[in-house]
């Protein structure tokens, strides 16, 4: 009966110790099992929005247990908003590498490297891996081939990009088809740059007869013959823009003036000049080209006057109350150049006006484009 307190005592010690044993077992399990503790912790800290300590429980998680792949597809994420886009790069390739991924998680993969290059400026590795997400994918999603395109577009892979709108032109947002008259276009432009002039033009000519309303293929197919030194194939070319598109003549309108004098050419250009005059869709834009020609070209600033004002009565618009503006004063008619300035602050336009603005990153250039020198996107000038 006297040992009976230290019999007990001896149970509860050993029953301490069993059950410690258990728990300790238990953890060190369950860290074996997949880094659970840090890996959990992390997901907290994210949770919490507490980015570095998910970044810090994300690397002790990876020293634990190296098979579990989110542990480095999120880590490799996180660093990459973080600006370590090279440390991103690494850990995201390295799963590349792994054996035995299933293919939504290869997909998911593809899809971090894409963004890592892209955060890394490398467009042309960004296509590459953006083109290998597409390939993985039966039938690939509208964003995974938005973004590949944009990518084929920023390094100017005009072939490839072409192929891929052709090939998918269902999942695309933009218009295809003029869409791949731009790209025709541009591989014109790149032919020209080589002095491949005749294969060139035809890409050109591909250009319209995928759009047939594609002004930039009319405005360097002009430009191109010009080049060639045959001004009367140019403005051809930019006749064909002006009848079949007049509000976009406007475009070409300042090429014109740059045709040599030859007396042939002067007729049927002024031929041209009347023709849009007295075109009544010829539009704001085009209008106010026509009056600077007059007043510049044909030395007729009552003329360009009166165009503008029948245009104002149609559609003011503020390029219109602008020209106006500068011509009354150059003819020193003061008060009522006063009285059109007050109509350009009417409608809060007063600035410069600038002439060509890219939609995408809002750049202004001084010539029309159709691919931003900027930001690289095709198509933001609205043209
Ligand atoms: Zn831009």
């Amino acid at each position: 009966m006297t040992d009976s307190p230290l019999f007990e005592i001896g149970l509860f010690v050993m029953m301490f110790a069993a059950i410690g044993t258990v728990l300790w077992y238990s953890l060190r399990q369950k860290n074996r099992d997949g880094g659970e503790t840090h890996y959990v912790r992390a997901l907290e800290a994210l949770a919490e929005g507490d980015e570095v300590q998910a970044v810090a429980q994300f690397k002790a998680a990876a020293r634990e247990n190296s098979s579990n792949y989110r542990i480095y597809l999120l880590l490799g994420d996180l660093l990459r908003r973080q600006g370590m886009r090279e440390q991103a790069l690494k850990l995201h390739s390295d799963l590349t590498l792994r054996e035995g991924l299933a293919a939504e998680a290869q997909l998911k993969v593809l899809r971090s490297l894409r963004r890592d290059y892209e955060a890394l400026e490398d467009a042309q590795k960004g296509a590459g891996i953006a083109g290998k997400l597409v390939s993985l994918q039966n039938r690939p999603d509208g964003d995974a081939l938005q973004q590949w395109v944009a990518l084929l577009e920023k390094i100017s892979d005009w072939e490839k990009a072409a192929e891929v709108v052709a090939k998918y032109r269902m999942k695309f947002r933009f218009n295809v088809d003029r869409r791949l008259a731009l790209y025709a276009v541009f591989r014109g432009m790149q032919l020209g740059e080589k002095g491949e002039r005749e294969a060139a033009r035809a890409q050109f000519a591909a250009a319209l007869k995928s759009d047939p309303g594609c002004s930039a293929a009319y405005y360097h197919l002009g430009k191109a013959w010009l080049a060639e030194g045959n001004p009367g194939e140019a403005l051809a070319a930019w006749r064909r823009l002006c009848e079949s598109r007049p509000e976009q003549a406007w475009l070409v309108l300042p090429e014109l003036a740059k045709l040599p004098p030859n007396d042939g050419l002067e007729e049927a250009r002024n031929d041209l000049i009347r023709q849009l005059a007295g075109q009544k869709q010829a539009g704001s834009k085009t209008i106010l080209a026509l009056a600077t020609w007059l007043a510049e070209q044909a030395k007729d600033p009552d003329g360009a006057l009166a165009l503008l004002e029948q245009q104002e009565k149609i559609a003011p618009a503020p390029e219109i109350y602008r020209a106006k503006f500068r011509l009354l004063m150059r003819k020193r008619k003061y008060r009522l150049a006063a009285e059109q300035y007050q109509g350009l602050l009417d409608q809060e336009a007063a600035g410069p006006g600038a002439p060509f603005v890219c939609n995408g990153c809002n750049q202004t250039f001084d010539q029309p484009l159709w691919q931003c020198p900027g930001c690289r996107q095709v198509d933001t000038f609205g043209l």
